[in-house]
């Protein structure tokens, strides 16, 4: 077991995935949910599953939720439920708090209150299965500013046998490929002589714009004027 301990408060939908899914990568979940059905569903998947109410704070302390490293508040709907729970969370000082937002005002008033981290899970997958859908090279991304990202993109078939320097993505499209990961390991800031094959996956950082540029030419690599 891995020693960071989360919290995961409501587990509908989108806090049972997230539970489970720290539960796979070796983190112990509490998770907590008012629904009793909800928590036996849940009870022989997490280390520990309680039945309790999110603002109850007798309960949250008896639960000694204020020794958590992450707390997450996974409640949508109801919109006062998660702004108690939030509330209650950065009170008792869980070092990060999270929470899922359903609206923009939602997430203002979460980041208002302190919450470290909002975030808007259908809002962002919408965002993210619309960039896959018209990129298929395109695994996944992160957004580190309004117009800087990171993307992990499969190289095709065009850059089989290609280096990094043939490829040379920054002085023809204002992008860096910063990491290629290969079946037997991954390659961290890669050198103009490294080899591409493919199926590998490459990390590229840079501009949007050059990004999309280096996505939609490189699958006709070789056949545009050099
Ligand atoms: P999802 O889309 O993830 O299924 P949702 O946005 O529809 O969730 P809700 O249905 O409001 O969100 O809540 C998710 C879970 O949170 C439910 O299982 C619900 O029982 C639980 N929940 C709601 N309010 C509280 C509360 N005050 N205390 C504990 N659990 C709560």
């Amino acid at each position: 077991m891995k020693n960071q301990q989360f919290v995961v408060i409501g587990l509908g939908r989108f806090g049972s995935s997230l539970a489970l899914e720290l539960m796979d990568l070796g983190y112990e979940v509490l998770g907590v949910d008012r629904n009793e059905e909800v928590v036996d569903e849940m009870s022989n998947f997490l280390t520990y599953a309680v039945v309790a109410d999110a603002t109850d704070e007798d309960m949250l302390r008896s639960l000694g939720i204020r020794n958590f490293d992450c707390g997450i508040v996974a409640i949508g709907d109801d919109i006062q439920m998660s702004i108690l729970a939030a509330i209650l969370l950065k009170e008792m000082g869980i070092r990060q708090v999270v929470a899922k937002a359903i609206s923009v005002l939602h997430g203002r008033a979460l980041e208002k209150l302190g919450v470290d981290r909002v975030i808007f899970p259908e809002r962002d997958m919408g965002i993210r299965v619309a960039h896959q859908l018209v990129t298929p090279n395109l695994l996944d991304y992160i957004e580190l500013s309004k117009d800087y990202s990171i993307v992990e993109l499969t190289v095709p078939a065009a850059l089989d046998g290609k280096t990094i320097g043939e490829v040379n993505a920054r002085s023809r499209f204002g992008c860096s490929i910063v990491a290629v990961q290969k079946p037997g390991g991954c390659l961290i800031a890669p050198t103009s002589l490294d080899l591409m094959n493919t199926n590998d996956i490459m990390v590229v950082i840079g501009n949007n714009n050059s990004i999309h540029d280096f996505e939609t030419a490189i699958d006709e690599y070789g056949q545009e004027p050099q």
